[in-house]
């Protein structure tokens, strides 16, 4: 079977390389390069409990992709002789005041409660983990199974492991989708077509706009992060760390990811004073040795939110298609399940999970 993915991000390109595996001939179609946009502007972070508000199907996800990572990323770097840079550091959330620890206190009882490993420090044992996070901090929730990965070095272990595997990578800007008689038979371009039995949309936060999609502008749009990188000579933390919006993330080099923002400010990928201001005063808050570090390098991404913050996974509104999008803040950890689950789906097994959470037409009642 002959399949087009349109979109050269984490998502196609997990994607394509679960269906060359399985004897499918894949095109993926990027108008930029593989992991041009979101996939590695993202910190990397692989943390569904720093993240979760509440049990529910996207802490269900989160936590199955959280757990096919260290096979994936080993067989990733097996087949391609590139490191990922994923790394077991764990997670804190900080606590500056008495009521964030109350909150923290809950958010515990509720993730023990769901069977998941998290304990609440008191600001002492918080500095016994982790010596140089703030003096100001009264208690934290610490997450040992929350880890990270270095999105840039991903997508290069993924892009070669798909190019072995016999992916082909074309450099086009797709136009819209090819219809015939109510099917979706492939994909338009500027320069012509290219016909396939299965087209798969994971075009992060660019899916809605694309024709024939049936993906509507107000439930899968941008929302653009910004990031700082900082160097030390060597990292003062070895813990993922995370306050409100805020977090820091402690790469194995001694370099240190700061983000971030959430700004629905459609395509304007700018890095802005007021943007670098507060990731730069949540950081510094949360751990002062960061203060004397040299800036290394800042950017900003477009994260695909979507209106209920889950992601949609499946089947389009006509045969012929699938939309793979909307994974928002959590795209780096939702790699592998979602590649497992489309992979699933185009065999025709049955998904390892429930998917009607999730489905593409949810949103027009579908
Ligand atoms: C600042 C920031 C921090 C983040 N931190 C984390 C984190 O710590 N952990 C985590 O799990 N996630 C994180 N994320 C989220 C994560 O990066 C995204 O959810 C994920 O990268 C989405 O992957 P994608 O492949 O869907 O989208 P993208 O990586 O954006 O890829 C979509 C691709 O489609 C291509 N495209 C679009 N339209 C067309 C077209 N018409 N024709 C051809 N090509 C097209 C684009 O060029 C692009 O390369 C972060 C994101 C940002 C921005």
């Amino acid at each position: 079977m002959k399949v087009v993915i349109v979109g050269g991000g984490v998502m196609g390109t997990a994607i394509a390389c679960e269906l060359v595996a399985a004897g499918l001939e894949v095109t993926v179609l990027e108008r930029s390069i593989p992991g041009a946009e979101a996939s590695t502007a993202a910190a990397g972070m692989l943390a569904p409990q720093l993240e979760a508000q509440a049990p529910g199907p996207m802490l269900d996800l989160s936590l199955r992709s959280r757990g096919l990572y260290p096979a994936w990323v080993k067989a990733l770097t097996a087949e391609s002789g590139v490191e990922t840079g994923y790394l077991e550091s764990g997670a804190l959330q900080l606590a500056f005041t008495e009521a964030q620890a109350h909150e923290l206190e809950a958010t515990v009882a509720w993730q023990q409660a769901a069977g998941l490993r998290a304990a609440l420090l008191s600001g002492g044992e918080v500095r016994a983990l982790e010596p140089n996070v703030s003096p100001e901090v009264v208690a934290a929730a610490h997450f040992p199974d929350d880890h990270q990965v270095d999105p840039r070095k991903l997508m290069q272990a993924l892009t070669a492991t798909a190019l072995r595997r016999g992916v082909r990578f074309t450099s086009v800007g797709v136009a819209g989708l090819l219809d015939e008689q109510g099917t979706v038979a492939g994909i338009r371009h500027d320069s012509g077509e290219l016909r396939a039995e299965l087209t798969i949309v994971a075009a992060g936060a660019w899916t809605s706009l694309l024709p024939g999609v049936g993906v509507d502008e107000r439930h899968l749009k941008p929302a653009r992060g910004q990031l700082v990188e900082l160097a030390l000579g060597a990292s003062p933390l070895k813990h993922v760390l995370k306050s409100g919006l805020g977090y820091v993330v402690p790469r194995a080099d001694g370099h240190v990811v700061c983000g971030t923002t959430v700004e629905l400010v459609g395509f304007d990928k700018r890095v802005t004073a007021a943007g670098l201001a507060s990731v730069l005063t949540q950081a510094t808050r949360a751990c002062p040795r960061l203060e004397g570090a040299s800036v290394a390098g800042f950017w900003a991404g477009l994260r695909p939110w979507t209106e209920d913050g889950l992601p949609l996974l499946g089947t389009g509104h006509r045969p012929g298609l699938l939309i793979a999008s909307g994974h928002y803040r959590n795209g780096i950890l939702l790699a592998p399940i979602t590649a497992r689950l489309i992979g699933q789906l185009v065999r025709g097994d049955r998904p390892a999970m429930d998917l009607r959470p999730f489905r593409p037409a949810r949103f027009s009642g579908g």
